[in-house]
């Protein structure tokens, strides 16, 4: 397995280790480092700089904590890259318009396309991929944006992947059907005798359908 190949590994082991939907957890939490390094590392970047300004800026979900940032310098010097645009726009009464993605949600897309693809390509017996497909088939799986991007973007995805998921998401809906029908008037009996999870089941839905980033 080449380097880059075994940092995937790690830090998928990492986040199958936590609640949720792995690769929406390394996707939070490089975006997050990526925001960082991008106004300590890059914002004197002319390429970086331009692409910003073309965006309008990070989206208003990544621009959410842009406030509580330690670098002040570096959210001022692109914040008035904005200004300036937004300025122009007044002036001439011309709706501004985003030329360019937000340059996080363009990371976010590479991540996922990286993370997916090694995914997709973890079929083997190698000592690593077997040790992957344990840990991963232990955690909450992809969620369902993440999975049907899987499902969409590679013909061929390993069979363990695919019946885990497939039994996570007919599990998912089983559980569902029953919450809604106990839910009916005259099955409140039955209805406590569910597991505390299968009572919370509709915020596990909501959480499997939405995915943990945006
Ligand atoms: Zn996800
Ligand atoms: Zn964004």
């Amino acid at each position: 397995m080449a380097v880059d190949k075994h940092i995937n590994f790690f830090e998928l082991e990492k986040a199958c280790e936590k609640p949720g939907c792995p690769l929406c957890g390394i996707v939070a939490d490089r975006a997050e480092r990526y925001i960082d390094n991008m106004l300590f590392e890059h914002v004197s970047d002319r390429k970086f700089r331009r692409a910003h300004r073309l965006a309008g800026g990070f989206c208003s979900y990544h621009s959410r904590n842009l406030e509580s940032f330690r670098d002040g310098l570096a959210v001022a010097i692109l914040g008035r890259d904005i200004l300036e645009e937004r300025l122009e726009s007044f002036k001439s009464r011309k709706p501004w318009q985003r030329k360019e993605h937000c340059p996080v949600c363009a990371e976010r897309d590479r991540i996922e396309i990286e993370y997916l693809g090694f995914l997709a390509g973890a079929g083997g017996e190698s000592a690593e991929e077997q040790e992957l497909r344990q840990v991963f088939t232990r955690s909450e799986g992809l969620c369902a944006p993440h999975y049907g991007r899987l499902l969409c973007s590679w013909k061929r995805i390993p069979r363990w992947i695919t019946e885990f998921h497939d039994r996570k998401f007919a599990d998912l809906k089983q559980r569902i059907d029953q919450f809604i029908e106990l839910s009916a008037y005259g099955r409140q009996e039955e209805f406590r005798a569910l597991e505390e999870r299968d009572k919370l089941v509709w915020k596990e839905l909501a959480l499997a359908l939405r995915g943990n980033v945006d």
